[in-house]
């Protein structure tokens, strides 16, 4: 399967890095797997080991290609955590690390964070400020507490905490988590909510030139979207959703929110994304199109990146076409992988398929989690509450407190949940008024 995004091979800018951050993954990854199990202390917490990897190896690391240092931040805690979540541990040196091919998703938000997908898309690498990562390193026991007591949580999965230095000794703290859309199921519309207006609106016009683009609350309300969901999963859902933003509450986290993408069973994988490859790559590549069944997140690229990834699509068909991983997770039976099948909705394949009132299964896999929940509510929301309070009504400034913010989130996802039959009542009930 080729993918549309970025691929970073040694021609792009990044591949250094990228590099040295899968080579000490590995690294750090194949040492604590190697180690007996055993019970965490509390000193695991704020445990962090530094490596030196340089050309020629030493009695500690293997060589590498490059000269760098790397650290790794609690190793058996995040080694325990990625058990917990159901991951195979060979599985997941697998994904990181077979060939050194990633793709890169530019910088989708505002932050200057960097995204990175391991090649099978089921991992994503965030680049993340100083800020963040010392506050993960913060949280991380009240983190792994809330994971022991709600192991299916939508909180994003942290499998990993890592920096690496360049040789100029620039340094880039990183995390590893979840992909939470499927590598194998095409994503026909996202949302990014919050449960603010202010700012929250992808303006439309762009959407003709990107298809694919990641809407926010506004689009969402204008479109008079709802969660389809019956009364079971209903309940559920809302609970954990519940449970989750009290965590966050707790450890005074804001701007987060909730990512949600929709699979629509009657469009189904292949049209869809033959469409968007036809327009990304041009007519030229019908045939290729087909290969890319399976792109989990159909992001439209600006018009240097589409020159660039044509390029790069060029370059992958006519040369090597990267081995699917699929094969691996196929050997793997669902009740062999540990954990992972005490999980809600796992047959929904990690989404949740949309019901009825009655619990008929609907058209739609919604795929979601609360997402980019490392921000405190510091000194610069604090500021920025202070001058955007000036000019806006309160509650609906995106930076409002903690406790406020978790409320107005919680309220708003909790409302937008529903069964179809609900929502055309309400449909009804507003024509009426
Ligand atoms: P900002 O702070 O400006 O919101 P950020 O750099 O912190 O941006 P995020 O909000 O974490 O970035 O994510 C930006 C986008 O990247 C999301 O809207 C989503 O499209 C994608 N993304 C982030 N995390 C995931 C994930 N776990 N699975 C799939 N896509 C993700
Ligand atoms: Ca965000
Ligand atoms: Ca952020």
């Amino acid at each position: 399967k080729v993918v549309v995004g970025t691929k970073v091979d040694h021609n792009h800018v990044n591949w250094v890095t990228a590099y040295n951050m899968l080579t000490g993954i590995r690294f750090c990854v194949s040492r604590i797997n190697a180690k007996v199990d055993r019970d965490l202390t509390d000193l695991d917490f704020d445990a962090k080991h530094k490596f030196s990897f340089d050309v020629t190896g030493n009695e500690l690391t293997p060589s590498a290609k490059y000269d760098f240092k790397f650290k790794d931040y609690s190793p058996w805690v995040f080694r325990k955590l990625r058990g917990k979540f159901g991951l195979d541990p060979a599985d997941y040196l697998m994904s990181l690390t077979s060939k050194y091919i990633l793709s890169e998703l530019g910088s989708p938000g505002k932050s200057g964070s960097f995204f990175y997908f391991s090649r099978d898309y089921k991992y994503i690498i965030k680049t993340i400020h100083h800020g963040e990562h010392r506050f993960l390193r913060h949280i991380l026991r009240d983190y792994y507490q809330h994971i022991q007591e709600n192991p299916d949580t939508l909180i994003s999965q942290f499998y990993g905490l890592h920096r690496v230095k360049t040789p100029f000794g620039r340094k880039i703290h990183f995390v590893v988590m979840n992909n939470l859309f499927p590598p194998h199921r095409d994503i026909h519309q996202t949302f990014d909510l919050k449960g603010s207006t202010i700012g929250r609106e992808f303006k439309e016009e762009g959407l003709a030139e990107n298809p694919r683009a990641t809407l926010k609350d506004i689009n969402w309300i204008n479109r008079d979207m709802h969660l389809s969901l019956g009364p079971a999963k209903k309940a559920w859902f809302i609970e954990q959703v519940q449970k989750d933003v009290k965590l966050l509450q707790k450890l005074e986290i804001m701007d987060y929110s909730l990512l949600l993408g929709i699979h629509d069973l009657t469009r189904g994988n292949k049209d869809d994304i033959r469409n968007s490859a036809l327009k990304v790559f041009g007519p030229g590549s019908a045939a290729e199109a087909d290969d890319i069944a399976g792109n989990p997140l159909q992001r439209t690229p600006s018009k240097m990146e589409k020159a660039r990834q044509a390029r790069e699509l060029r370059r992958v068909i006519n040369k090597e076409v990267p081995v699917p991983l699929d094969q691996l997770s196929a050997n793997r039976l669902p009740d062999e992988a540990s954990e992972q099948k005490e999980h809600r909705y796992y047959a929904d394949d990690g989404g949740y398929r949309a019901t009825s009132e009655n619990d008929e299964p609907g058209d739609v896999i919604y795929y979601l989690g609360i997402i980019d929940c490392l921000t405190h509510y510091g000194f610069v929301k604090r500021l920025e509450h202070f001058w955007r309070g000036l000019s806006h009504p309160k509650d609906q400034v995106s930076a409002i407190p903690p406790h406020g913010y978790g409320e107005r989130f919680f309220k708003f996802i909790s409302g937008i949940v529903m069964s179809p039959e609900e929502h055309a009542r309400q449909r009804q009930e507003g024509k009426n008024n």
